[in-house]
């Protein structure tokens, strides 16, 4: 399949990893919108949110469940934002399932 993180999860294509268990990966971005910035995914190729469902969505509060440990990884201690983009309108760039974790400074609150 030709898609960019699944190219990442199997290593054809290198990533700074934070961290992974056998369900998913977390990597910083190579643009970061922020001083820290972190994709977070399922290995699992879910192409986006619009896809979720009862089958397949436990590995979200797999991801959510984590999340804690990671940030703390990251010294995200002050706090940090989980965004989702979801397909065109939603900005999404890289049709498989991610969440971005910002922080790492007091970010702006405009969401859209
Ligand atoms: P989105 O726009 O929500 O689909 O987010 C995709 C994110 O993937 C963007 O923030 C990109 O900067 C990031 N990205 C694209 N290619 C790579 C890569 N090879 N390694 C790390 N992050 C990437
Ligand atoms: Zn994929």
């Amino acid at each position: 399949m030709d898609c960019l993180f699944c190219k990442i999860i199997s290593g054809k294509i290198p990533s700074n990893k934070v961290y992974e268990d056998d369900k998913i990966l977390a990597f910083h971005d190579i643009s970061p919108m922020a001083p820290v910035h972190v994709v977070i995914i399922p290995k699992e190729h879910i192409c986006c949110a619009d896809k979720l469902n009862e089958e397949n969505s436990q590995v979200v509060a797999h991801i959510f469940s984590k999340i804690p440990e990671i940030a703390k990884l990251l010294n995200l201690e002050n706090g940090y934002r989980i965004v989702n983009n979801c397909k065109e309108d939603g900005g999404q760039t890289v049709l498989h399932l991610h969440f971005h974790l910002l922080g790492g400074k007091k970010l702006n609150t405009q969401l859209a």
